[in-house]
């Protein structure tokens, strides 16, 4: 039995490509996540893949806004290669744009395949000293960095396609949304244009709004409904944008006429209180039975303007039990 026990390190420095398997995640998983506990130094940040599956792309974004890690030091560590002292410069950044610097560990590392790396592929491909314990070979590293890169189906490479792929489809969704947003939104206030230019012309006649049968066969839908209708036979625009918006938000609903009377009845007030400043007024108040014998109290306020004309401007109507 013995014989099969090999020790561990012998397994790991065994050079050969073994299968794709992924890794069972870490155990420690992080199940939250807050944007600004980000940690910039890629030395001490922990893997994509120590976070919970559902927050990991979160993570990516928050890394994603915040960039490389590129530090502009005066001068990096010195290390002695040989009887040479060598260290990373700050040179490399511009032809390796994935390329981030670890002040902590004095390593370098790869943003790309921290964010995109397959765990379980990375580590057979040697690519675990990018993304987890840092490259610090500076005497090598113009070798060191090209190989990384590798050729244009390497795991790098694929890493930096997910990227670019991740940010596309990022900017695609985010300007989709922004532009259904911004027509909807027009479509919208046509439609409430209309129905608003509708309400004040029945308010100023003192016609009703409501018909007994409102429904899209009645042959007349009372006058607020047949009033909409004929501005949209006159206007194209306006007819557009009732049949292209929404079947929830029509804006001809019983309930928005009375919000749209309403809101018209307020802005009215408004002016006759701005007209009647803090001149003298009396109220006129008067009763009367409607057709279903309920008494009605209007009231009104009657005083002089700026001209000098007495005025009797109406102000509501209250149902007296
Ligand atoms: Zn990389």
């Amino acid at each position: 039995m013995r014989e099969f026990l090999v020790a561990r390190e012998n397994i790991e420095n065994v050079n050969v490509v073994q299968s794709e398997v992924e890794l069972e995640p870490p155990s420690n998983v992080v199940n939250e996540f807050n944007p600004n506990e980000i940690v910039r130094d890629p030395g001490h940040r922990k893997q994509i893949n120590e976070y919970a599956p559902d927050i990991q792309d979160q993570v990516r974004r928050a890394y994603i806004l915040k960039g490389q890690m590129q530090p502009d030091l005066p001068s990096f560590p010195r290390t002695t290669f040989g009887s040479v002292k060598r260290s990373f410069s700050k040179s490399w950044y511009k032809n390796y744009t994935w390329l981030e610097y670890s002040e902590i560990k004095d390593a370098a590392y790869c943003f790309y395949c921290f964010l995109f790396k397959k765990p379980g592929r990375a580590e057979h491909f040697g690519f675990e000293v990018f993304t987890k314990s840092g490259y610090r070979d500076w005497k090598h590293a113009s070798q060191g960095l090209k190989g990384h890169v590798g050729s244009h189906n390497s795991l790098h490479n694929s890493c930096v396609k997910h990227y670019d792929d991740y940010n596309n489809q990022r900017q695609s969704v985010t300007s989709k949304f922004a532009k259904a947003t911004k027509e909807s939104e027009e479509l919208y206030k046509i439609r409430l244009t209309c129905s608003l230019d509708c309400s004040r012309y029945l308010i100023a006649q003192g016609m009703a709004f409501r018909g007994h049968d409102e429904s899209s066969t009645s042959l007349n839908k009372g006058n607020f409904r047949e009033m909409v209708d004929w501005v949209k036979s006159q206007n194209e625009q306006v007819r557009d944008a009732f049949d292209r918006g929404g079947k929830n938000c029509t804006m001809t609903c019983g309930d928005i006429q009375k919000e749209l009377a309403t809101c018209c009845a307020h802005e009215v007030t408004k002016v006759i209180m701005e007209d009647l400043g803090d001149r003298q007024f009396s109220v006129l108040i008067d009763e009367s039975r409607d057709i279903s014998v309920k008494e009605q109290m209007a009231v009104m306020l009657r005083f002089l303007n700026d001209k000098g004309n007495v005025v009797e401007r109406f102000i509501s109507l209250h149902q007296s039990h």
